[in-house]
This record gives structure tokens, sequence and C-alpha cells, in this order.
């Protein structure tokens, strides 16, 4: 039997999960008491997401309710041996926790877990917690992309996301990228031909997550005139001087085509291209006006790469601890491998790397919570950086697990896999350590204007 089907609360961040009679829901429910969040004892290893837990008590009674979720749900580590959990049912389950709304003001429930200007850091610890059990919990928590469509979405489209993505559990995606070109926004291709009343959307994205498991996604196209689309023909050069624009398409709209293919890791999500037809899409699933493609990707983006990059450290800092805890049992001649000087120097730089790293992102994120401030180079730069790190701990850890640390038992060489394509997912290291560079050397601040948000 897959272990995670019956999966009983083993091990946790510091307390053990409710053990529960069997047919009780799983999970505490919104309202529920839940036991404190006091991670403790020598092998826990999270100062930099305690210390901001510690800035924030009132964050407290929710990041137990995340943590009793986790150990309830994800006990372990997930390894690719333990056979994959049931992701999309546990994102339901969350759901029902009342853990998939809690960080937008328009989709919380009337009693909000989460305190308000608190949003993102409340999201960036779910993150942090769901990393240490699996980079693949990244889409249980939290209105994930669907933030976009309710942050700037018609009534009609913020209902249908609210209905499906917060209360129902379901998944949104995003699409972005196409074959031709992921990092170079200005090189999308998929064009929105504007009919007046309706839009229709021809084109290919890709490769893109969640191709089989999202109800619906947050589509990165340029929206042009049937003219325009009737009489250019010069391979979408002039595309690239027509602003970007986004909309929300339920996955079900007829002339919505998917593939799939199997990636390095996340492999717990689908992977492919998605192929528009004709697509007949409202106006009403225009989210902002016509060209504001690019700010909401830059807002939206900024949070998102350092929920990323949470998940990412999370997974760094479970991977040091069961380092550590191996480097102790484990002899080497006369003595342990915590003896071995050049050892206790790999692991602390790791420590001190993904330390930094965490207390970079939580820094940012407060900021966007407190001032309403999106560093977009920053938070571009810290996405890189954590990501870079977390993978560079986990590498080490493997590393110090030996052989073991090489087969499909230990949680090792799916991490490493896993954050291998965060690296590039969400913009590729290298061009996001660019944006801070750029932003740097032309003396510019932070902070990019944010689209009008629509009223919920
Ligand atoms: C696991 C995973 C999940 C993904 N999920 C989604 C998704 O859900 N939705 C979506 O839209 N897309 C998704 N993507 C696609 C992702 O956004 C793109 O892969 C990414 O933006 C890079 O685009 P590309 O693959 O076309 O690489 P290219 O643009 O061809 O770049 C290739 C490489 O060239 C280098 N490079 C490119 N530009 C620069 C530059 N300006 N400066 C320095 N170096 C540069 C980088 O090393 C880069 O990795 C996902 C990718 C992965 C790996």
């Amino acid at each position: 039997m897959d272990r995670h089907a019956a999966a009983q609360p083993r091990r946790g961040d510091g307390r053990r999960g409710v053990r529960r009679l069997a047919g009780e829901p799983l999970g505490p429910r919104l309202g529920e008491p839940v036991h404190s969040f006091e991670p403790s004892g020598p092998h826990v290893f999270l100062s930099e997401s305690r210390a901001a837990l510690s800035r924030h008590p009132a964050l407290k009674d929710f990041a137990a309710r995340v943590t009793d979720f986790l150990d309830m749900h994800l006990p372990e580590p997930v390894t690719e041996e333990s056979g994959r959990p049931p992701w999309l049912d546990l994102r339901r389950r969350a759901a029902e926790a009342g853990l998939t709304g809690f960080d937008l003001a328009c989709a919380r429930d009337a009693v909000p877990l989460v305190p308000p200007g608190l949003e993102r850091v409340a999201q960036g610890l779910a993150m942090f917690l769901a990393g240490r059990r699996d980079c693949d919990a990244r889409e249980i928590f939290s209105t994930g992309h669907g933030a976009m469509a309710l942050r700037y979405g018609t009534p009609l489209v913020v209902q249908a996301v609210r209905d499906r993505v917060v209360d129902g559990g379901e998944l949104a995606g995003v699409a972005s990228s196409e074959p031709h070109s992921g990092s170079d926004l200005r090189g999308l291709r998929t064009v929105a031909v504007d009919h007046g009343d309706h839009l229709l959307l021809s084109g290919t994205k890709g490769l893109v997550s969640r191709v089989e498991e999202a109800t619906g996604f947050v589509v990165f196209c340029k929206v042009v005139d049937p003219e325009q689309a009737a009489t250019r023909h010069d391979g979408g050069v002039w595309l690239r001087e027509v602003p970007l624009s986004a909309l929300w398409l339920p996955t079900q709209t007829v002339g919505v085509l998917s593939e799939t293919t199997v990636p390095l890791g996340l492999r717990g999500w689908s992977m492919g291209h998605l192929h528009f037809d004709n697509v007949r899409v409202g106006k009403d699933c225009l989210l902002g006006a016509p060209g504001d493609g690019r700010r909401i990707f830059d807002t939206h983006f900024s949070g998102w790469r350092l929920m990323m990059a949470l998940v990412c450290l999370g997974a760094a800092t479970a991977a040091i601890e069961e380092t550590m805890d191996r480097a102790r049992r484990r002899s080497v001649g006369r003595t342990s491998l915590a003896n071995v000087p050049s050892v206790v120097a790999r692991l602390g730089i790791a420590a001190a790397e993904v330390q930094a790293a965490t207390a970079w992102c939580f820094s940012l994120l407060e900021r966007m919570d407190q001032e309403g401030d999106v560093d977009v180079a920053a938070c571009s730069a810290a996405k890189a950086l954590a990501t870079d790190m977390a993978y560079r701990a986990v590498d080490i850890g493997l590393q110090l697990h030996g052989s073991e640390g090489y087969t499909r038992c230990v949680p090792m060489e799916k991490r490493l896999r896993d954050i291998r394509g965060l690296r590039i997912a969400d913009g590729p290291n290298d061009t996001l350590y660019s944006v801070l560079a750029q932003s740097l050397l032309a003396g510019s601040g932070p902070g990019v204007p944010l689209v009008t948000q629509r009223k919920p």
C-alpha cells in the first residue's frame, strides 16, 4: 500500500501531529484549536524562519496549523521510493482546513487565519515548511498563481477562481513560456485577436507545469486587432512591440489542447505544452486592462519567486539537519564524521548560506506586507541566490550520505533534481542575477508601480 495513503504522524517540526480515529477528517479545520508551533531540539535548524515567527507572533497559530497539516499528511520527507503522495487531494484537504486562501484578502474567510498585513510572510512560512517535506508540496497551500486572477480579474473571474482554487482546492497554472521564448517576455507570440465582444486565442505555451492538473491558467499573450493579425507576417518580430496582456483561461475551454513530457524533477505535477487553437475567450477574462501583462507578471513573480526560494530553503534546512544527524552517527576510523574538520566546515558554510538567504527572503516579504514595496530586482536575485545556495547545501548533504545518498531511498537525490528545476523555472538564475545588476548599474530605486487591483 502507498504509505502516503494512510500516513500517520511520525515526525514533524518540533511537535507531533494530532492522532485521529479512522473516519475523522484529516488535518485541523478552520476555527479548530491547534497546538503552538514550537520547533525545538538539537536537530532542528530553523533559526531564520523562527526569527520571522518571533517578529510576528500573530502568525504562530497559522504556522502551527500548517505544521499540523503536514505532520498529518506528509509526516516524513518524501523519497522517490516511498511513492507519490496524492498531491491534488492534499490541496483539496488544505482547502477544507482553510489553508488555500489565507494570502489574499478577497479570498479569505470571515475569520481570517492570517492577520491583515502579514499575508506574504505567512505564505513564505507555509512554503518553507512545505519544502521541508518536499518541493512538490509547494502547491498545497495558498492561492498560488490564482492570485493574479483574484487580484486583477473581473468579478466574474474572481468568483470562479475563488470557488474553484480557494474553496474547492483546485489548482491554477501560469502559461507564459513558449517553445521559442521563455526568458524573453517580449518575444512571446501567443496572440488574442480582439473581435469586439470576445478574443480568439492562438499559440503554443511550454514547457509549462500543471498542464494536467490545473483548472485554469493565467495566460500571457499579445492582444492585437484582426487587421494586424491578418496582414503582419514577419515571423512575429512585430509582436515584440505589442505590450503583454494577461487573461484567465479555464482549461476546459474548447480549443485548449495539452501534451505532457517527463521532467528531470518536480514530477509530482505534470509538465508539458498547451496549444490554443482559436480559443474563444470572453473579454471579461482579461486581467487588468490590455497591456497590463508585464506589470502583473513582475508584481506577481516578485512574490512568487520568494515563495519558490523558501520552498528550496526549507528543503535545504531539512537536508542539513539530516546530514548533521548522520555525521554524528557515522564513524570514520576512530572518530565520527562530525569530527572531520573539512566536513564541519562544509556543513557550516551550507548552514550559513541557507540562513542568510532565508533572512533575505523574509525581509523582502516583510517589506511587501508592511510597505507594499515590490523590489523586483532584489526579489529576482534573492530567488537566484536562495535556489543556488539550497542546491549546494543538498549536494553537500548527498555527498555526506555517501552511496546511500545516491539512492531513491533517501530524499537527497529528489531534492537535488527538484531544486535544479527551480533554478530555471520562474526565471533562470543567470537572468535573475542580471536583473539586480542592471538595476544597480542604472541607479534605479526599488519599487515598480503596481497595477491597479480590482476591488473584490
Ligand atoms: C521545472 C520547470 C517548471 C516550469 N513551469 C513553468 C510554468 O508553469 N509556466 C511557464 O510559463 N513556464 C514554466 N517553465 C518555463 C520557464 O519559465 C523557462 O524555462 C524559463 O523562463 C527559461 O526559458 P527557456 O526555457 O526558454 O530558456 P532560454 O530563454 O532559452 O534560456 C536558456 C538559458 O540561457 C541563459 N539565459 C537566457 N537568457 C539570459 C540572459 N538574459 N542573461 C543570462 N543568461 C541567459 C540561462 O542560463 C537560461 O537557463 C518551467 C520551467 C521549468 C524548468
